[in-house]
């Protein structure tokens, strides 16, 4: 199942072209008063809400999908983690490039196969989350701010010291993201934080329909100039191995987000550029990139 969040925080299901409004299904969701647990309640509620969904489809107003705009699939997220330096050749081309290390990424990935394992994984603030309908408000005017597209594995339970054979089962869903970083020499939980630098989307594609999580490739362009193009099997520290890496350290609850790292092809960005995302498997956006305040 294909599951997008538009117009006015809607909830609606991807069929080809169109999307089919479901959003009266949230009325089921358990009532909720303060304090909040953490996570997502849609994610939490998945199987329920599915069940749901298949019930409401037939009588679903139908939208078409270049009509509407789409919205952060997870709305919720207690946590966005993230991986660094994770792909080879993006190791690489930050050795090679002082406008990308700035003196810290060579730091961490200099000796190490799998920079994860020494390092570990960084967080982002959840509110720098934004949907493709949202632009990318740039915050450092110049300085080089780069895009990284990543593909983002969505967890679907509560969860603490996963090992990896048992990954796969704590995740709901797969997504696009973009890590949008400002190059420098502060720490990436600042660089990476800043109001719009989490772009999530087009939708959450539920992960019986990702056969091959490990086997997706994905892409991304800038004013119809392809930058970045690879496929998650060449990720060094497998999505696995990432939240084993993570439930080490904290829970994970419904509806947090693993941008799983970026390959190589990253680069700056200028307001007015238009940015195309896109996988066979999880679907394509078009995020656009303004001044900050735009
Ligand atoms: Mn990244």
């Amino acid at each position: 199942m294909k599951l997008c969040r538009f117009n006015d925080d809607r909830l609606g299901v991807v069929d080809d072209n169109a999307v089919l409004d479901v959003t009266p299904v949230l009325e089921g969701l358990p009532p909720e008063r303060w304090p909040l647990q953490f996570g997502d309640s849609l994610i939490r509620n998945l199987p329920a809400v599915r069940k749901a969904v298949e019930k409401a489809l037939s009588k679903a107003p139908r939208h078409l999908l270049s009509q509407v705009a789409l919205k952060a699939p997870v709305a919720n997220p207690s946590k966005i983690v993230a991986a660094p330096a994770n792909y080879v050749e993006h190791v690489k081309e930050g050795q090679r490039d002082p406008g990308i290390h700035h003196g810290v990424h060579d730091l961490i990935t200099t000796g190490y196969d799998t920079p994860s394992d020494k390092y570990g994984l960084f967080l982002k603030a959840n509110s720098s989350l934004i949907g493709p309908s949202e632009p990318v408000q740039l915050h450092f005017e110049g300085r080089r701010n780069d895009h990284e597209v990543e593909v983002v594995a969505v967890i679907g339970k509560q969860c603490k010291n996963v090992a990896k054979r048992d990954a796969w089962g704590v995740i709901a869903g797969y997504t696009l993201g973009l890590d949008l970083s400002v190059r420098g020499g502060e720490d990436r939980s600042f660089r990476k934080s800043a109001d719009t630098y989490a772009v999530l989307g087009p939708w959450l594609t539920t992960a019986d329909e990702v056969p091959e999580p490990e086997n997706v490739d994905f892409s991304l362009s800038v004013n119809g100039v392809l930058r970045q193009s690879s496929n998650t099997r060449l990720l060094t520290a497998s999505i696995p191995r990432i939240i084993e890496i993570a439930t080490s350290c904290y829970t994970l609850y419904p509806g947090d987000l693993i941008y799983t790292g970026t390959p190589e092809g990253v680069g700056p960005l200028q307001a007015g550029d238009v940015m195309e995302v896109q996988s066979p498997v999880l679907g394509r956006m078009t995020v656009r990139v303004a001044k900050r305040g735009a």
